[in-house]
């Protein structure tokens, strides 16, 4: 069988750690033999970002500006333990906010869900998708510890001179403030990215705030949603026959629990945090959870939601055995593939991710799976595999899809 060509480059940026590790087993069992892979390698490794004073990080999103999709190995994010372990220059920001701050947009993420791994909410069917915005709100607030009685007031000063105030609260005793913000170039962005990723995926859009209570500051989230919903996408949402559905946030979370699934759930930045917590905990696992993030010019970065799955790593140094779950690591790369594909007009590469992800899914519901997933499924014996003999199941079935 000849290999799939491609025309475009993939942006690849390597990781640390044990999913290092199993980047390169994906390669070389995975795509390699089937592909002839086109990447331009970035090596995010904390060891390179650190000889290159984390130049390689920005270098890699520019490269994602310029080719359109980026596939990106978990990255250890330094804290005072890595400076000593890697003998770091500097505590080197977090990858992922320095290509997000690059790219602008938002992080998608969705469970990979398997037959033998039951939800707990036992309507849900198929995957439901949260899309947080990540930006501003509870998280740009500032604060006051409130000492004892006084007036408090909310005032914008104008450039123009124009002064906009309101009181509060007049405090008789001691008491908390908080100051919140949002800027409408976020939330526009926010927005669009939302209705390009439905579109993409031809999945609902569902969005939910509180503005019933907060007639300003949520209304403007709802009104802008709204605006640039019937001015871009209303006719092409039509098209493709999917739905933008707007809704108060308790009563979308009400609706959520009784969903079958199957859609995308934008979520003001508080709500994202505490809601994706929530759904990837019901849904299984981190290890089962994609992660793509979408930027409002129409460049994606796909990734696996979980972490370098550092005690693994010491263990597979050590010389022990692992058994650690690549399922989601293999997802980064097929829905690189898929968009590389999609974009380039390469029906084969579609198709192979297409295949890949189902041989994954179809070896875990044939009863192989890591140890991670094994406590979790309801089969009666499963059979645990190590990191490779995994990848190697996933291989086997793929031969017989192909
Ligand atoms: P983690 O790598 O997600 O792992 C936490 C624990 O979750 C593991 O010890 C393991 O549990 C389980 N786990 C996660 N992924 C698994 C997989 N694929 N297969 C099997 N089990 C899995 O989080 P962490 O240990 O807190 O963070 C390690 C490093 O990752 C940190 O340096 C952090 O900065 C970085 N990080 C990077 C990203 C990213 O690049 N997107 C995201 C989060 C964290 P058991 O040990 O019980 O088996
Ligand atoms: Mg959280």
């Amino acid at each position: 069988m000849s290999k799939i060509q491609m025309t475009t480059p993939l942006v690849e940026m390597d990781g640390d750690e044990m999913t290092r590790i199993l980047w390169q087993m994906i390669k070389d069992e995975l795509l390699l033999p089937y592909i002839d892979l086109k990447t331009e390698y970035y090596d995010l490794g904390l060891k390179k970002r650190n000889e290159t004073n984390d130049q390689i990080t920005i270098d890699s999103a520019n490269a994602t500006k310029k080719y359109g999709v980026a596939v990106k190995c978990a990255t250890i994010t330094p804290n005072a333990a890595r400076m000593e372990e890697y003998d770091l220059k500097e505590m080197w920001k977090s990858p992922n906010g320095t290509i997000r701050a690059i790219l602008d947009g938002t992080v998608f993420r969705a469970p990979i869900v398997v037959s033998n791994i039951k939800p707990n909410v036992r309507s849900w069917k198929k995957p439901i998708t949260i899309a947080r915005h990540a930006y501003g709100d509870v998280y740009k607030s500032v604060e006051i510890d409130v000492p004892g009685s006084g007036k408090a007031k909310l005032v914008f000063e104008g450039e123009d001179g124009n002064v906009l105030e309101e009181t509060i609260h007049e405090f008789d005793g001691p008491g908390v403030l908080q100051g919140q913000h949002n800027i409408d170039k976020s939330i526009e962005s926010f927005a669009r990215s939302c209705f390009n990723f439905a579109l993409d995926t031809k999945q609902d859009l569902w969005f939910a705030t509180k503005d019933t209570i907060s007639k300003k500051y949520d209304h403007t989230f709802k009104d802008i949603f709204q605006e640039i919903f019937d001015n871009e996408f209303k006719t092409r949402f039509d098209e493709a026959g999917i739905v933008y559905f707007y809704t108060l946030i308790d009563d979308a979370v009400a609706r959520v629990m009784k969903s079958e699934g199957g859609y995308i759930w934008a979520c003001k930045n508080y709500d994202g945090d505490v809601m994706s917590d929530m759904v990837s905990s019901a849904f299984g696992s981190l290890a089962m959870m994609t992660s793509v993030l979408c930027s409002p010019d129409g460049y994606f970065e796909y990734e696996a939601a979980h972490g370098t799955v550092q005690r693994h790593y010491y263990k597979h140094l050590k010389g022990e055995e692992t058994s650690t779950n690549s399922v989601a690591t293999i997802f980064a790369w097929t829905g690189a593939l898929r968009k590389r594909g999609e974009l380039d007009g390469i029906d084969e590469l579609v198709d192979f991710a297409n295949k890949l992800e189902k041989a994954c899914i179809d070896t875990i519901e044939s009863g192989k799976m890591t140890k991670d997933l094994a406590l979790l499924t309801d089969e009666k014996n499963p059979t645990v595999l190590n990191s490779r003999d995994f990848i190697v199941a996933v291989r086997e079935t793929l031969e017989g899809l192909l």
